[in-house]
């Protein structure tokens, strides 16, 4: 389970897909990120281009989209809270506002880019 990450028997990677832009069933998955999280697989991020038009797009594992989702709503929500609390004592900790700033602009980043790639999914089905 923990040994050499193999995407050959994983339909995701190695099945065609046809182009949402141009319509030519050649689009390819050219590579494959295992995402881990303490060791724990936390699903594939699959990377693909078009052959016929060059278009590059990004689609995830379910179990992928579930963990982004997931790590987007903590992180969103763990932000603002941090955000708003450094700000209300702001002389001694404005420094934590700018963490909760940036955990919040990660949640919100992770969670544009799940949905991004679910839409790649639809846009650009299986051939
Ligand atoms: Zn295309």
């Amino acid at each position: 389970m923990f040994g050499t990450p193999d995407a050959s028997n994983d339909p995701l990677a190695t099945s065609t897909r046809r182009c949402g832009g141009c319509g030519q069933p050649a689009v390819r998955c050219f590579h494959v990120t295992h995402h881990y999280y303490k060791g724990i697989p936390s699903g594939r991020t699959y990377e693909h281009r078009c052959e016929a038009c060059g278009v590059t797009f990004e689609t995830l594992s379910p179990w992928r989209i579930v963990t982004e989702i997931l790590s987007a709503l903590l992180l969103v929500p763990m932000g603002i809270f941090m955000t708003f609390a450094a700000l209300a004592n702001i002389s001694s900790s404005w420094w934590l506002a700018l963490i909760g700033l940036v955990m919040g602009g990660a949640g919100v980043w992770i969670g544009v880019s799940a949905v991004k790639a679910v839409l790649a999914e639809t846009r650009n089905p299986r051939a």
